[in-house]
């Protein structure tokens, strides 16, 4: 069902030195949380968070929301 690769994700934490960089390969598969999302976990930083949060797609819809908020 899911067709996120680890490659694409981003680290979310701002305070991160790859923080929305894409293929740095510092974000690893860590285990699912209590809903059975997939986790992911920044090698860098050490965050975790769901495949949900972290997936380009998530942040493109972001953007458009921002965008469209601004006109
Ligand atoms: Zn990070």
């Amino acid at each position: 069902m899911t067709g996120a690769n680890s490659k694409d994700l981003i680290c979310l934490n701002r305070d991160c030195p790859d923080y929305r960089k894409r293929n740095t390969g510092n974000i690893i598969k860590k285990g699912f949380n209590a809903k059975g999302n997939q986790m992911f976990n920044c090698k860098t930083c050490g965050v975790r968070f769901p495949e949900t949060k972290g997936t380009v797609f998530y942040n493109r819809h972001l953007k458009e929301d921002q965008i469209s908020s601004r006109r």
